[in-house]
């Protein structure tokens, strides 16, 4: 259910601690750490620490929780110094290659990002 942490879910079990995680920036709403197989110089993933799928319905179910998110990725960047540019990156559904069904902004960046993605 949305807002309630999940048994089965990797990135609320890094929220309360018990799986290890390289954390840059928390706060009462937001977590941020390093992508254990990092993309770019700089590739960190931000989440909030309530459970929500998707972007999508993270947007609906609490507007306040995504301006946290999207607030903290440019923190994020802003502590990384990555003031020429980077990324951020919201994968959505199997399409897009979401592997982790708890919603993170990838926030990348270090390097010359090409567009189109793949
Ligand atoms: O957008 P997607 O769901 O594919 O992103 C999941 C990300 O979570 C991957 O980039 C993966 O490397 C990262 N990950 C992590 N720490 C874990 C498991 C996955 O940083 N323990």
């Amino acid at each position: 259910m949305s807002g309630e942490a999940q048994a089965d879910c990797l990135f609320c079990r890094i929220v309360e601690g018990s799986v290890p995680a390289t954390v840059v920036r928390e706060s009462e709403t937001t977590l941020a750490f390093r992508d254990i197989n990092p993309q770019a110089p700089t590739h960190v993933l931000v989440i909030p620490k309530a459970h929500h799928p998707d972007a999508a319905s993270l947007a609906a179910a609490d507007p306040a929780l995504t301006a946290d998110v999207l607030r903290t990725a440019g923190e994020v960047a802003a502590d990384e110094k990555l003031g020429d540019g980077y990324r951020i990156v919201l994968n959505t559904g199997k399409d897009a290659g979401q592997t982790v069904f708890h919603v993170h902004a990838h926030v990348l960046g270090g390097r010359g990002l090409q567009w189109p993605p793949g």
